[in-house]
């Protein structure tokens, strides 16, 4: 009988030690675009912004249509795929993009605020806090999976966070979370091509299995009004992202285990006008009407709206259901991608998105 039990064990110790063990060498990028409306990544430029001279400048106007619109760089593909002709390449690749309202396809953030802070918090954290109801650089309370992930086996050291906004410190708690933001020009903010450059650099020659870049210039371009300059900087942002999976597919320590995700902390204003150039909830227009150009007390609404994209070997194609999907289904997105289980950084976090599987 003890020996018939001891043969049990023996075939069963294998089988749970699959089960449990974290996939071998699974990574993640997470790349952010500030306040990136789908309605650009999905429709390309929008033709009465691109004919307002508010917004666009008349000398860009051509320019514009020529390459994103209507002329010979844009007949490749239809609405965004000039524009973001990396992004739209995924679903040839196997990866996908979601939050395509024209497609009925609905994706959100939960928070109540639509802006950054209480966005990225929803993003790295996988709920809303209604807490956090302002920009301000306090210190997160909330541990995001970036911090949780740091304390793993087999991660320590190796996440690592890029971005040209000087909050993201703070979100991420760089002083106890153990993810540092920017490393090698700590505390300073260059351009964005630069946090890109150092960000590419960082994956060459530090490897880390974490990777999260946040890129701001779209909204910084939008607040201005600029919808040519915002534009430029959602074009760049895509040949970036092109270089970045170049380079993925280039390193055997990434190719083939590496999972892309590319999101928004909110979307902006949808209806007519300028209200593209702001974003926030009625709430958040109610505990700060001076910090938007255009104070409407009905906030803009539109900015709760949200997309992603993804790829690599844990996204496929699934049916998305009826429900809307959630900004707080990010994290455990990410989690499942690298082979983590979810619920034990948060039971309480939105579910993974149907289209990531843990491998
Ligand atoms: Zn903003």
């Amino acid at each position: 009988m003890i020996r018939l039990l001891m043969a049990l064990a023996l075939l069963l110790i294998p089988a749970l030690a699959r089960a449990e063990a974290p996939a071998e060498g699974q990574r993640l990028i997470l790349v952010t675009m500030d306040g990136t409306r789908w309605q650009e990544v999905f429709r390309g430029p929008d033709k009465a912004l691109v004919e307002d001279k508010r917004f666009t400048h008349p000398d860009m106007r051509e320019l514009i249509e020529k390459a994103w619109i209507s002329g010979p760089g844009a007949k490749k593909g239809a609405g965004g795929a000039a524009l973001m002709p990396f992004l739209h390449s995924l679903p040839a690749r196997g990866g996908l993009l979601v939050g395509n309202r024209d497609e009925a396809q609905c994706m959100a953030v939960t928070n109540p605020m639509w802006f950054s802070y209480p966005g990225y918090n929803e993003i790295f954290t996988g709920r809303a806090d209604p807490a956090i109801t302002s920009n301000d650089k306090n210190w997160n309370r909330n541990v995001t999976f970036f911090e949780w992930l740091a304390h793993r086996p087999g991660f320590a050291g190796k996440v690592l966070a890029f971005g040209n906004w000087d909050v993201f410190p703070y979100i991420i708690n760089d002083q106890r979370s153990g993810v540092p933001v920017n490393p090698g020009f700590a505390g300073r903010y260059p351009t964005e091509t630069l946090t890109m450059r150092a960000a590419l650099d960082a994956l060459r020659e530090k490897k880390p299995r974490v990777l999260y870049v946040g890129l701001g210039d779209t909204d910084e371009f939008a607040h201005m009004g600029r919808y040519d300059d915002t534009l430029g900087a959602i074009n760049r942002n895509d040949d970036f992202l092109a270089e970045l999976w170049r380079q993925v597919e280039a390193d055997p320590v990434y190719r083939g285990k590496t999972t892309l995700i590319v999101t928004t902390d909110h979307g902006r204003g949808s209806a007519p006008g300028a209200a593209w150039t702001e974003h926030g909830s009625a709430e958040s227009v109610r505990l700060d009407p001076a910090g938007f150009t255009i104070p409407d007390p009905a906030g803009f609404p539109g900015s709760e709206q949200i997309w992603l994209a993804a790829i690599g070997p844990t996204v496929h194609d699934a049916p998305l259901g009826a429900a809307c999907l959630g900004q707080n289904q990010i994290a455990a997105s990410a989690l499942t991608a690298l082979g983590e289980d979810w619920r034990a950084f948060d039971a309480g976090a939105g579910a993974p998105l149907p289209i990531f599987t843990r491998r």
